[in-house]
């Protein structure tokens, strides 16, 4: 989500007639777009402003913008700390971004952190990274209350876009030679809940969404982050089943195995429910790859809570999975709990989870040996003798052949470890554009 933020500030930025540059000491404008997640991040935003204090001390006309989720939770307190900030830019605030640079030009540091996004800013230009695969918000926001979360105090609650206006963004994608698209949203099962009256809908919105979007002519990929464990219902992997250009991937964070621990993260799903919403999408879509997310160390999370975590992982077979350290993030619940846990605890857990999940992942990853599968191309390696691409599966494959960008090729796998395969050309690849 933040990193499409990037893309819409690149977008409006090169709207007014700017270039992207790597040179800092080119640069008139300098934006840091930031995450509020985990606490290294706040770190990380002083840190980075340490190092441009004397860039700005020699260009005293570079204008520094800070803004994401962390100018919406810092406020005030980043021109306070680093007064050479000129523009803090919340999360509900970017289409104003252009206005608070001009107006920091005559009447200095600006802050527009207002608490609420009036509507979707669909008509904001985007600076793609990528000419053939695309970013596309479905709803901001969350309106769950996950107790470890700083998502909804710094994104607001869930507003959903409409359903032709996100189709018209696709549309427009497509018409530019986008082959692939991941929809994006906290919780992409309540898509639709906060502008429809309930019941009011025949089919959940998001897949009718996931079907729409899988028509439309020139798009052959769909992704889609996150589902929520605790509003997956079963349309949406008949959806995913029937609509061809769904990808066989889905992420569906566990976040814990232990059911003591869920309740008190406040995920209102338990392990046996996880698991069994595993084994219906399994059984629909065979070859479905399944990614998650994992905290360890959360308040009083337990030995015995933790062997539960590392069952469910044994059990749920995992392909890949982004593992946290838990981090209290100021305004959250669970970081005024009482038990928290030691960080040597939370480290040596931690170690054991992706000692267990690196085995699980590369014995999944193996049984791709041999495989003939489907490979869009992301790009090559600096030397220029490889390619990276990936399957359906949103599998990372090496290609020894060197390939355009955004183009489609049958690959046989030749060899795989545990976080990427290896791959060789089976037939020549469509010319797709890219
Ligand atoms: N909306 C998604 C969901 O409900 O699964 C999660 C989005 S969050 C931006 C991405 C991941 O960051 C979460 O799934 C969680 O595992 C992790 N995360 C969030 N808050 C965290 C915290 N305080 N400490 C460690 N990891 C955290
Ligand atoms: Fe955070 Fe929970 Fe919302 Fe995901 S569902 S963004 S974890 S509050």
């Amino acid at each position: 989500m933040n990193e499409h933020d990037s893309e819409r500030i690149g977008g409006l930025l090169m709207a007014d007639g700017m270039l992207p540059t790597d040179d800092v000491d080119q640069a008139r404008v300098i934006v840091l777009n930031t995450c509020a997640i985990r606490e290294n991040a706040d770190n990380k935003l002083y840190g980075n402003l340490g190092h441009l204090k004397p860039v700005k001390d020699r260009h005293p006309e570079l204008k520094i913008v800070v803004s994401g989720c962390l100018a919406q939770k810092d406020q005030g307190l980043i021109q306070r700390k680093a007064p050479w900030v000129d523009v803090v830019v919340g999360t509900h605030a970017l289409p104003h971004l252009l206005d608070l640079l001009k107006e920091s030009e005559t009447d200095g540091p600006q802050m527009d952190v207002r608490e609420y996004t009036e509507t979707f800013p669909s008509a904001l230009p985007a600076a793609r990274e990528d000419a053939f695969r695309a970013w596309v918000s479905i709803a901001p926001g969350c309106d769950n209350a996950c107790t470890f979360c700083i998502v909804p105090l710094v994104r607001g609650p869930q507003r959903s876009r409409s359903i032709g206006d996100i189709l018209a963004e696709v549309q427009g994608l497509a018409a530019r030679g986008v082959v692939e698209v991941t929809l994006l949203g906290q919780n992409v099962n309540t898509f639709g809940r906060d502008v429809t009256v309930p019941a009011s809908s025949p089919t959940p919105l998001f897949s009718r969404l996931l079907r729409e979007v899988g028509a439309i002519d020139g798009i052959r990929r769909v992704r889609f982050t996150s589902p929520h464990p605790h509003d997956f219902t079963p349309d949406v992997i008949e959806a995913m089943a029937e609509t061809p250009t769904v990808c066989e991937h889905i992420h569906f964070p566990l976040q814990s195995g232990s059911d003591r621990v869920l309740k008190a993260m406040r995920r209102s799903y338990r392990r046996e429910r996880y698991l069994g919403w595993l084994d219906r999408i399994r059984a629909a879509i065979p070859d479905i790859a399944v990614s998650t997310d994992i905290i360890v160390g959360f308040p009083g999370e337990t030995e015995e809570d933790f062997a539960r975590t590392l069952e469910v992982v044994e059990r749920a077979a995992f392909d890949s999975a982004f593992m946290f350290q838990y981090s209290p993030r100021p305004g959250t619940r669970a970081a005024s709990f009482d038990e928290q846990v030691p960080k040597v605890v939370v480290q040596d857990r931690f170690e054991r989870l992706v000692e267990l999940q690196e085995r699980i992942g590369a014995a999944r990853s193996a049984a791709q040996l041999g495989a003939e599968v489907e490979v869009l191309v992301e790009g090559g390696d600096k030397k220029g003798v490889s390619t990276q691409a990936r399957t359906r599966t949103n599998r990372i494959v090496h290609l020894r052949d060197v390939l355009e960008p955004g183009t489609f090729a049958q690959a046989r796998i030749v060899a795989t470890a545990t976080h990427h395969l290896t791959g060789e050309l089976v037939r020549s690849p469509d010319a797709v554009t890219a």
